[in-house]
């Protein structure tokens, strides 16, 4: 980047020089603006982070739901299996030929008739059970799956965050050095409201003329203001965006 002030033969003053100066502090200036844009501007993986904490909660209601829902389950099987062996148990003792008393018998049968009912109930428990269990069991999954994913994403934003972030903080610094050499031996009131309409004008300072209009906000300037910005000799704002013109000597 030039720093010095080209002779353009006409207007090579002091005031000309440090206007080329403040024209070349602006290009270092907007070039540091748009590498802090895109520095803020990079994916830190906040929001891959937030999406993956609600999978995982979601992951931990899901399972418990299920553990719930699977004990419940081994719970009516164990109840099942007692039932059954008691049913076949008393089948067994009624019809094995050692019960001849038709008291006893019919006593025995309203026993293995109660707990028939009883292995129905709990079957009719357990069937919607079964399905309910293999549905969570297939969310579960599901679920535990995304969060590899998030997991895998998250790693990989992070990773290219801290990459993007130390390239750009490199440029950002060089160019920090190189406008620390701009500014060196610049008129000082000059360079204080370079700096005071940088901050208030979306770090824009120096606005080209273009057209016998004012880059930065379009408004045509005067025409005895672009004779003397010519003329090189005193520094010129535009009087509607208060932004330094800069003119080219060519
Ligand atoms: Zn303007």
């Amino acid at each position: 980047m030039t720093l010095h002030a080209k002779s353009t033969g006409r207007g090579d003053t002091k005031m000309h020089n440090d206007l080329q100066r403040l024209w070349e502090l602006q290009k270092i200036d907007s070039a540091i603006g748009e590498l802090e844009t895109d520095l803020r501007s990079l994916d830190d993986g906040s929001d891959l982070r937030a999406q993956l904490a609600s999978a995982e909660l979601e992951s931990a209601a899901r399972t418990s739901r299920l553990n719930e829902d699977a004990a419940a389950q081994s719970t009516l099987e164990a109840e099942l299996e007692k039932t059954e062996l008691k049913r076949s148990e008393a089948m067994a003792k009624a019809y094995g030929g050692t019960v001849s008393n038709p008291k006893e018998l019919e006593t025995l049968e309203q026993g293995i008739e109660a707990l028939g009912r009883q292995m129905d109930r709990v079957e009719n428990e357990l069937l919607p059970l079964f399905d309910k269990v293999d549905e969570e069991q297939t969310a579960v999954e599901a679920q535990e799956a995304e969060i590899a994913r998030l997991r895998r994403g998250l790693e990989q934003t992070v990773s290219t965050h801290e990459n993007e972030s130390a390239r750009l903080s490199d440029q950002i610094g060089a160019l920090r050095t190189e406008r620390n050499g701009a500014i060196e031996g610049l008129d000082s009131g000059s360079l204080s409201k370079y700096e005071r309409i940088l901050k208030k004008a979306g770090n824009v300072a120096v606005a080209a003329v273009q057209g016998g209009m004012c880059a930065a906000c379009r408004v045509t300037l005067p025409t005895v203001q672009i004779t003397r910005l010519q003329q090189g000799t005193e520094l010129q704002q535009c009087e509607s965006c208060l932004r330094i013109l800069w003119i080219s000597g060519e």
